[in-house]
Parts: C-alpha cells; sequence; structure tokens
C-alpha cells in the first residue's frame, strides 16, 4: 500500500529548475498529471550561478516547492576534463537555490544527488548510509563533491530550520532530452549515436575502456515518476535511492544497442580510455518499501530514447535539445 499524502501538489507553483535538461523536461512532462502549475526559467534569463539573480527570481515566481534539476552534468570524460565547471557550478547552483528557497519559505524542496556521490568500493548495489564511508571515484569525485554538499545543504537547513527540504539518489539515467554530444555525454547517448554512425558509414564502433564495468540504468520518465511520488511522500533526512533495475556489463549494453539500432558489425574495446567505477549500481529497496518500482525494462526504454534522437517521437521531442544544450 501507497504512503499517505503528506505535500499534495494539487494548485501548487512548482519550479523545475534545469527543465531544459533530461531529468527536468520529463519532470515537465509528469507534472501536469499533477494539477500543479510548472514554473520555469531559461537559462538566458536566469543564471543559476548568479546568488542575486535566483533571489530575485524564487522572490518574484513565488514557488510553493522547488525540484533542482538543473547541474552543469557530463559523462566520465567530460568529468576529468572540466573539473572547475563540475565543482563551482554545483555547488553554487546548489547553495543558491537552497539558500533562498529557505529565506523564502518555499514549502518543499527537492534536490537531485547522483550515484557518483558514493564511494568507488561501495557494497553493491550500493545502500544509502555508503555515503562518505570510502573515497570517491577518481574521475567524478568533483561532481561527487558538488552534489554531496547539495545533499548535506538540504540535511542542515532541515536541521537548523526545520525545513522541509529533501534530497534524493537516482542511479544513471537515460532517455528522451539526453545529450548525445560525443564529448560531454555517458554511455548510453554516445554508444547510440556511434552505433547510428557505423550502420550508416560501416567500420567498427569504439567502445570506451574494457567493456567490463557494469552499471545499472533507469529511464528517464519512470525516474521522473519517482521523483513526483518522492516529492508527495517522503519527508525525511536521509537521502533515499532511486533504483530497481538489474545492472548490464558495458560490453552488454553495447551489444543491446546494437540489437535495437540494427547494427550488427564489429566493436573495438579501447583501454587507453578509462573504466570508471567498476560497478555502479543502487539499493532501490527502500524505495520499494515505500511502494515505489521502475516499469520501463532497458530494451523499450533504449527503443523510445533511439525513436526519440531520430526525431521520431514528436510527442516527446518537444522542448528538448537532441545536442543536451
Ligand atoms: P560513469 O557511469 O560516471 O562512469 O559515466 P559514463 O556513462 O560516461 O561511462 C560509463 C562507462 O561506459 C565507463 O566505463 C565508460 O568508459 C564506458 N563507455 C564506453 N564507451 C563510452 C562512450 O563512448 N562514452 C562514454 N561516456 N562512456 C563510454
Amino acid at each position: 500500500m501507497r504512503a499517505p499524502t503528506p505535500f499534495d501538489l494539487t494548485g501548487k507553483r512548482v519550479w523545475v529548475a534545469g527543465h531544459r535538461g533530461m531529468v527536468g523536461s520529463a519532470l515537465a512532462r509528469r507534472l501536469p498529471a499533477e494539477g500543479c502549475e510548472l514554473l520555469t526559467v531559461d537559462r538566458d534569463r536566469l543564471d543559476l550561478r548568479d546568488q542575486r539573480a535566483v533571489d530575485g527570481w524564487i522572490r518574484d515566481a513565488r514557488p510553493d516547492a522547488i525540484v533542482v534539476a538543473a547541474g552543469t552534468v557530463g559523462g566520465i570524460e567530460a568529468n576529468r576534463t572540466r573539473p572547475a565547471e563540475f565543482l563551482y557550478d554545483n555547488i553554487a547552483i546548489a547553495s543558491n537555490i537552497i539558500r533562498s528557497a529557505a529565506e523564502t519559505g518555499v514549502g518543499k524542496l527537492m534536490y537531485l544527488g547522483s550515484s557518483c556521490i558514493y564511494p568507488r568500493l561501495a557494497d553493491q548495489p550500493v545502500a544509502e548510509d555508503s555515503l562518505l564511508t570510502g573515497p570517491f571515484e577518481a574521475t567524478n569525485e568533483w561532481y561527487a563533491v558538488a552534489k554531496v554538499a547539495g545533499v548535506k545543504l538540504c540535511q542542515a537547513y532541515r536541521q537548523q530550520y526545520g525545513h522541509d527540504f529533501i534530497a534524493v539518489v537516482p542511479t544513471n539515467l537515460y532517455g528522451p532530452g539526453d545529450s548525445f554530444d560525443l564529448a560531454s555525454s555517458h554511455v548510453i547517448s554516445a554508444l547510440m549515436r556511434k552505433i547510428h554512425t557505423a550502420r550508416a558509414e560501416g567500420g567498427s564502433v569504439e567502445v570506451w575502456g574494457t567493456g567490463k564495468p557494469r552499471r545499472e540504468f533507469m529511464y528517464v520518465d519512470d525516474a521522473a515518476d519517482a521523483l513526483v511520488f518522492l516529492m508527495k511522500t517522503y519527508s525525511k533526512p536521509e537521502i533515499i535511492n532511486i533504483a530497481g533495475g538489474e545492472d548490464i556489463s558495458i560490453a552488454g549494453l553495447a551489444a543491446l544497442i546494437a540489437d535495437v539500432v540494427g547494427f550488427d558489425g564489429p566493436f573495438h574495446f579501447d583501454d587507453t580510455k578509462p573504466d570508471g567505477m567498476p560497478r555502479k549500481s543502487l539499493d532501490g529497496s527502500r524505495l520499494a518499501e515505500l511502494g515505489w518500482n521502475p516499469r520501463t525494462p532497458l530494451r523499450e526504454g533504449l527503443v523510445r530514447t533511439y525513436r526519440w534522437w531520430q526525431n521520431l517521437d514528436e510527442e516527446v521531442g518537444a522542448g528538448v535539445d537532441p545536442e543536451g544544450r
């Protein structure tokens, strides 16, 4: 049985910070079903790293609730090569929004953490209480430090002032709205693009690393549904994972995407590129106990993502940019 609803979204003004991103755009698709009013602002009108501008915007827009889905994000190579942006931008975004939300009395705030906040060698699947029990994976420690700061800000404002701010930790996400820019994308969109190109032009597909790391993936519309569920029902200082799927090796993932795209050519594993975490999957049992489970099998999610990227799914495609800008 599902928990009762302590925070009813009906009629509320909900600001999704980061509504052009993959998660934010999925939330923008999902939230109208709750009967709430969606507030958004484009990045050319509001720089979330500018504290004064963020404060002014929140005071003018008067949201009842905020989801912090904004951030400077990217895959393993972007994390490694742009450490200052990943650290500074994400700390600034978290601290600006959370502080102004507290000072203006926003009733509910949900901050999105990331699976990379957990230690590199945490027991798998990773449970919430593994946080800060060991060193981060080096390839994403800048992003991880910033995301842990955001989580801790929610906990600190709850502890000191009693604000209903929660922090959630989605597993690796993919789907419509994902960035397909090879320099900054995560593995699913990168391999989909490379495999699609190889099918058209011939040749082999380069897969970074050994192909042995394992990752769990969740379709972004499932994650958006979990975010709405937690927004309505969850109010605790402890972080909670958004997970519940099986993991797959990168080599297995490449084969599955090739099947979806219709490519039967060879793969080349480039082990000069980093593997990153040997395994990354999250323990979703706390969320399952609350009554939520993911719905979309990986293959089906990959088919939908591919259709979206090919601009075949116009309904989902509206408002998001396949290059992730
Ligand atoms: P991570 O989960 O934080 O490590 O981020 P990624 O999604 O970028 O990478 C996941 C795994 O996929 C890593 O082991 C990468 O080396 C591997 N991988 C294989 N090919 C690619 C690729 O073309 N792009 C990216 N981003 N990762 C790749």
